[in-house]
């Protein structure tokens, strides 16, 4: 018979865990051991609940891959305590951090639930209540013996994610999240409805390895009409450049002049890897459909296919920080390695 599932809460910061200074009529951070008085209700959970939290909860605007290290240390540190892990993150990045999470916890067979909320827990019509306890309905789910969910995973307004499937899409609606290219693992409704096919298979017997070097000396370039060559090439000659990610049109291109494709040359000569990634929100790269990405195919730029921009920059420092040999970063770069891509 399995027994009661122990939970351990992470809160890092951001909205949910906010309350309204009614004299200023700011948000600020309320004490997090204060939880259960703004949250009577976890009590009612059929699990045990344990909190932690940062020193100085941070907005997650001011999130870096030093904070990622500090969650994925608390997750290794406590792995063998707990049956799950609920991370309260502000929504800004999370799917930032989650991405880079499921990288660096390697053979993960424990749920790992990022959640946070549009509107304060100390608010009226917070959203934050629904997202905390479901969340932890979720990570404390039990099959056989063995945690259900064994992944990391984002679960915001009654639908939980693949975590690096995520993108945050609205700044308003509760409905703040998307998984275009990936359904939702779990809906949750009158009852939680599992999509079971969808879910992340580990192999339990491999153990959880973590790594924590991520490298963040890498750019981001979003294409756009006009982008000219004394920007890219300024862009370009950043000395620290150790990766690139192109933010491309469609399924895959850019613009085929000259001075572009020269440019994204000098780069790939210096061993540097460039990673295509669409700004579409659906959909995937496959260079060489078009003679607008044809240059890009022969000359070695790395396929980012269905993945999203925070999976793909997750993946990139997290490669670089392996020190993957540049002769096998594509093959690498190319295959699913935590469910993020086809
Ligand atoms: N600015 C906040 C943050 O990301 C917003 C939120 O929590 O949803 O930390």
């Amino acid at each position: 018979m399995d027994t009661k599932a122990n939970i351990l809460l992470i809160y890092t910061g951001g909205t949910i865990g906010m309350i309204k200074d009614f004299e200023t009529g700011t948000l600020r951070n309320f004490n997090f051991k204060d939880l259960l008085k703004h949250i009577p209700e976890l009590k009612l959970l059929d699990c045990t609940i344990a909190t932690t939290s940062f020193k100085q909860p941070i907005d997650s605007s001011n999130m870096n891959p030093g904070y990622w290290a500090d969650i994925a240390t608390i997750i290794e540190e406590r792995y063998e305590d707990f049956d799950g892990f609920v991370v309260l993150h502000g929504s800004d990045t999370m799917s930032y951090t989650a991405s880079a999470l499921s990288f660096m916890l390697e053979n993960l067979s424990k749920p790992v639930v990022f959640t946070g909320s549009q509107l304060p827990i100390g608010d009226l019509r917070t959203d934050a209540k629904e997202n905390l306890i479901t969340s932890i309905q979720i990570a404390a789910l039990r099959e056989k013996g063995h945690s259900k969910i064994a992944e990391v995973c984002l679960y915001f307004e009654y639908k939980l994610y693949r975590a690096n499937r995520t993108t945050k899409i609205n700044a308003e609606h509760f409905e703040a999240f998307a998984s275009l290219n990936y359904p939702a693992l779990i809906e949750s409704g009158v009852n939680l409805v599992i999509n079971n096919e969808a879910l992340y298979r580990p192999n339990r017997r491999k153990k959880l390895r973590v790594h924590k070097a991520m490298e963040s000396n890498i750019l981001l370039v979003k294409m756009f009409p006009g982008i000219d060559e004394t920007t890219i090439s300024h862009l370009f000659s950043y000395p620290e450049i150790k990766g690139l990610v192109l933010e491309t049109y469609g399924s895959g291109n850019v613009t085929n002049e000259q001075w572009f494709i020269s440019a994204l040359k000098r780069l790939i000569a210096k061993g540097i890897p460039v990673i295509n990634v669409t700004q579409c929100s659906g959909g995937s790269v496959a260079m060489g459909m078009y003679e607008t990405s044809i240059e890009l195919k022969r000359m070695g730029v790395i396929s980012a296919k269905d993945c999203t921009t925070e999976a793909a920059i997750a993946k990139l420092m997290y490669l670089l920080g392996q020190k993957v040999s540049p002769k096998s970063f594509k093959t690498i770069f190319e295959t699913s390695l935590r469910g993020e891509m086809i």
